[in-house]
């Protein structure tokens, strides 16, 4: 019944959060309203699924909220990518700037093999920092990143140039 809708109806933009000045996406109002959840759902596999991924990632922690539903309407097992200290065992990192500062990506080092093909999924793609580094460490674990997808784009600020020549898909976008 949603086949139509235009998913931007159910995005807030909520201003100076987290900080002043910042306009913040909120994808809890587009969570909380099971039909457009399932759509947004639904259109996100129709995107995924011609890059034929044997396994999904999802970044911590929204991004794993878009990858777990996906997985299982693909049928695909999914990957956890987290902030330092998070998993338990053998781990492999990345550090990443940051405006101010840096910040770690890591995975389990036996989460993936040589050969998988992997789509990474966040909520939102904002400078690409965040995604770029993810890519990366998916690479150095031996694994193909044939493309990236998220629910928000922020296009100004050109996240994508970052991501190499991994395909980055979108539902919806924003200056
Ligand atoms: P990037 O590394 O592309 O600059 O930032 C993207 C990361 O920051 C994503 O993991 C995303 O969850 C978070 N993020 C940045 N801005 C927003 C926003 O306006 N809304 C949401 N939902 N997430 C944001």
């Amino acid at each position: 019944p949603l086949a139509g809708v235009d998913l931007k109806q159910h995005i807030r933009g909520i201003p100076d959060f987290p900080k002043p000045g910042i306009l913040f996406y909120d994808i809890s109002t587009l969570l909380r309203h099971g039909p457009a959840w399932k759509e947004a759902m639904r259109r996100l596999a129709e995107t995924v699924r011609p890059h034929r991924p044997t396994l999904l990632a999802g970044i911590e922690s929204r991004g794993f909220l878009v990858a777990a539903p996906l997985a299982l309407e693909l049928g695909l097992g999914f990957v956890m990518l987290r902030k330092r200290g998070k998993l338990p065992g053998a781990i492999i990192g990345l550090n990443y700037a940051l405006e101010y500062g840096t910040d770690r990506i890591e995975m389990q080092a036996d989460a993936v093999k040589p050969g998988d093909r992997v789509v990474i999924l966040d909520d939102l793609l904002a400078t690409g920092g965040t995604l770029a580094a993810s890519i990366a460490l998916l690479r150095q674990a031996g694994a193909e990143v044939p493309a990236a997808a998220a629910l928000i784009e922020l296009t100004s600020l050109n996240g994508r140039a970052r991501l190499g020549d991994t395909a980055f898909e979108a539902l919806i976008s924003y200056e």
